[in-house]
């Protein structure tokens, strides 16, 4: 099938975006919004790398239920005063149905991770949002579940939507999940929607983010989703991963050097 493009960040006042076959498209930004200030410099960080969206995360669906869940509403706001300055379309996760209403109030794109992949009602609900979805890959899901996610969005009328590749669960411990390099030209066969490719969440791992997106251009993915943080070592959700300084300048010349421009 010919591939489809999916718009993001009308009406909201940011720089829309295009994703899909003809560009290939940086988001970019921490894992947790933690502050306004935390935000905004993890913004201007992204840009920097050659980012043209932001990510952040307001509802946080963590492993443990003592760790950090997120700012939510107050996380919402920052996103949309960080849009107002850099200009960055938004992508944010969210978590339960009962929130999509209030998360596409701030957001330009809604994000579905990849613990709710199967989250049917969820799914549904972001499917009749009119906002384009990234939904992200399970990490036990098979490529084709992870398309019938993307029927259940469709269904309901949502025909916005971007895969996101972000590992599955092997017995190989090296890294937080395997990225399945494979399933982003499978999933552009077999569907005609964008994919593309999360290094970060994959491998947990900041020295791999780097020869992992080299990997996804290579493959032909229509972009990637980077962690930055201003200070790795504070944050509050996922440091390990997150890209700074130096690795931020090599991102930006790796997708200057390997990806054509558009
Ligand atoms: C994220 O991108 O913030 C995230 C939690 O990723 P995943 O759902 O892929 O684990």
């Amino acid at each position: 099938p010919a591939r489809s493009t999916v718009v993001v960040g009308t009406g909201t006042g940011a720089h829309p975006v295009m994703i899909g076959p003809d560009t290939f498209t940086l988001i970019a930004g921490p894992c947790a919004v933690e502050s306004l200030e935390q935000t905004l410099e993890a913004a201007e960080m992204a840009k920097a790398a050659g980012a043209t969206m932001l990510r952040g995360g307001a509802f946080k669906p963590r492993a443990a239920p003592r760790d950090f869940q997120g700012l939510g509403k107050v996380g919402l706001h920052i996103l949309a005063e960080v849009r107002e300055v850099t200009g960055l379309p938004v992508v944010t996760e969210v978590i339960d149905a009962a929130d999509v209403d209030l998360v596409s109030g701030y957001a330009d794109m809604l994000q579905v991770g990849a613990r709710n992949m199967q989250n049917t009602a969820l799914l549904q609900a972001v499917g009749r949002a009119r906002k384009p979805v990234l939904l992200k890959r399970g990490i036990q899901a098979t490529v084709e579940e992870w398309l019938m996610a993307a029927e259940y969005v469709a269904q309901r009328g949502n025909l916005d939507i971007v895969l996101c590749e972000r590992g599955i669960r092997t017995f190989e411990t090296a890294t937080a999940t395997t990225l399945d390099i494979a399933a982003v030209p499978i999933a552009q066969r077999l569907s005609h929607l964008p994919v593309i490719v999360d290094p970060s969440h994959s491998a947990g791992r900041r020295d791999l983010v780097l020869p992992l997106s080299r990997a996804a251009i290579a493959v032909g993915a229509d972009g990637i989703l980077v962690d930055v943080h201003p200070d790795p070592e504070a944050a509050l959700c996922d440091g390990p991963q997150a890209l700074a300084g130096a690795d931020v300048r090599e991102l930006a010349s790796t997708l200057r050097r390997l990806v054509p421009a558009s």
